[in-house]
């Protein structure tokens, strides 16, 4: 299939440009109406998304899909529908003395920035394309998107419904490889969105500089997990597991490692396993575990534990059913633990982005904050426990783009939370208002009322006692 080359890409963009500076201001009618048909487009195709979300991953869940993609999509859909009209109001702002007492006025308009980019990852190929667009939408924008190439089927799918549910001039979405991404990348939006990995979020933001165009990175991690030593293990172990399982642990928020009081380590490996053992009582023979979604992906998960397991580490395979996984080409892979694992090992040196979960362990927890602050800051950092001053040091000396506390991954569930890293687990965030912003401009607007304020507080030439009185309050 041809793909759209550069010059291609470009005229999308124009396109959406002039049609949006033609149609200027648009009522928030026009945006409400664009977010009921993303709705109505979601709830309409939920079920094709899910079962081409499904053929591309080899298998994912319908339910799944449906819980994690379609759903929470409508949800946000529905939390920008709801907030719209305040999020749109204009703020009073102040103005200081003395221009206030003449009458001068000052307010931040949120308004739309034109034609947003988003490029989007496969992990959840239908959210993380849909959820940034319908907060663009919200905030007035127009919306070109690039899903990955490697979910094929829905980024087709997406393209197909995208084009009779929307004009050009509204939105588009371009299918294609890494070439076609980086070319992507490299026109000259308004604002650019990414969410994929940190490594090629350095060159998105490389592209996007080119034409200074503004960039929301949600970027990737090592999303640590601490087990305090007065934690529910039972309950915090069902919990990782769920978190670490869905999706088959491709996932940016999954819980990456995690922290445990060194005399509690074989009590929280067992939660764990007791947890994928009440869920997942079998893996290959079961339609609720997604596989890993292509070869390439399977092979360097297995080189991780490779790697872990020749330089000294205890692997233990979680495998309730007994299953033999040699002989499948399912790309399903069991949780596996890596118990003592050392830095120098990969598994503790890149994101794992699939059900691997090395343990570490902390004679005091000050060790796992440590740790944490030692190495790149994460996207969520989880912790679990029910002593306040515990959580409070773990939270106070830490930072991470979220924090969910006795859980891991809900944050990102909170539509009214902003979702987003820090450093190098991303820059910007969506959700919430801050979507909204993110994608707004807010623009400055003073107005000066009709006596001459520049005159009677010393502001214009010739300067004489008025300006020198000025000054001097002012450095007051
Ligand atoms: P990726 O970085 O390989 O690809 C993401 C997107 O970038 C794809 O659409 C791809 O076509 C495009 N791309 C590839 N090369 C490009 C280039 N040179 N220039 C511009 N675009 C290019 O990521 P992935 O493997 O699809 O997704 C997994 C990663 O995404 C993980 O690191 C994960 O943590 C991260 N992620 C982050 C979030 C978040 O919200 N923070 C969510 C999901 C996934």
């Amino acid at each position: 299939m041809a793909h759209p080359d550069r010059d291609e890409l470009m005229t999308m963009l124009d396109r959406q440009r002039n049609d949006f500076m033609a149609k200027r201001p648009e009522s928030l009618n026009v945006r409400r109406d664009r977010i009921k048909r993303m709705i109505g487009l979601m709830k309409d195709h939920g079920d094709a998304f899910s079962k081409a979300m499904s053929a591309d991953f080899g298998n994912r869940s319908w339910e799944q899909s449906m819980l994690t993609d379609i759903a929470p999509t409508i949800s946000l859909a529905k939390y920008c529908l709801k907030n719209l009209d305040s999020w749109a109001k204009p703020d009073k702002r102040k103005v200081q003395f003395p221009l206030n007492l003449l009458g001068a006025k000052a307010e931040v308009r949120y308004e739309p920035l034109g034609v947003i980019g988003i490029i989007a990852p496969w992990n959840f190929p239908v959210g993380l394309a849909f959820s940034p667009l319908l907060q663009a939408f919200a905030a007035g924008n127009r919306a070109m998107i690039k899903p990955s190439e490697f979910t094929e089927k829905t980024s087709q799918l997406m393209k197909e419904l995208v084009e009779e549910a929307f004009t050009p001039e509204e939105c588009v979405v371009v299918t294609g490889p890494p070439e076609v991404a980086q070319a992507f990348s490299s026109l000259p939006f308004d604002h650019l969105l990414f969410t994929g990995s940190t490594a090629t979020g350095r060159k998105v933001m490389q592209a996007a500089a080119e034409n200074l165009v503004p960039v929301t990175l949600e970027l990737g991690g090592k999303s640590p997990v601490v087990l305090g030593r007065e934690a529910d293990f039972k309950r915090a172990g069902e919990r990782i597991a769920m978190g670490k399982m869905m999706n088959a642990g491709q996932i940016c928020l999954a819980p990456d490692y995690m922290y445990v009081p060194e005399d509690k380590e074989v009590e929280a490996i067992g939660a764990v396993s007791d947890g994928v053992h009440a869920m997942y009582p079998k893996l290959l023979e079961n339609d609720d575990y997604t596989s890993v979604v292509t070869d390439k992906h399977f092979d360097r998960l297995q080189t991780l534990v490779k790697d872990a397991r020749d330089k000294g580490a205890d692997v233990i395979e979680i495998n309730p059913g007994d299953e033999d996984f040699s002989n499948t080409n399912a790309r399903k892979m069991p949780l596996t633990i890596i118990r003592n694992p050392t830095d120098d090992m990969e598994v503790m040196q890149d994101e794992i982005f699939g059900p691997v979960l090395p343990v570490k362990t902390y004679k005091a927890v000050d060790e796992a904050i440590d740790y944490i602050n030692d190495h790149d800051r994460p996207l969520g950092l989880y912790y679990f426990g029910d002593n306040g001053e515990e959580q409070e040091q773990v939270l106070g000396r830490t930072i991470s783009g979220g924090v969910t506390v006795n859980d891991v991954i809900f944050h990102v569930s909170a539509d009214d939370l902003p979702f987003g890293g820090v450093g190098p687990s991303g820059i910007g965030s969506y959700h919430g208002p801050e979507g909204f912003r993110t994608f707004s401009h807010a623009r400055a607007v003073y107005t000066q009322p009709k006596i001459d304020i520049a005159g009677m507080a010393g502001l214009k030439p010739p300067y004489g006692d008025k300006a020198a009185k000025t000054i001097k309050s002012m450095l007051k």
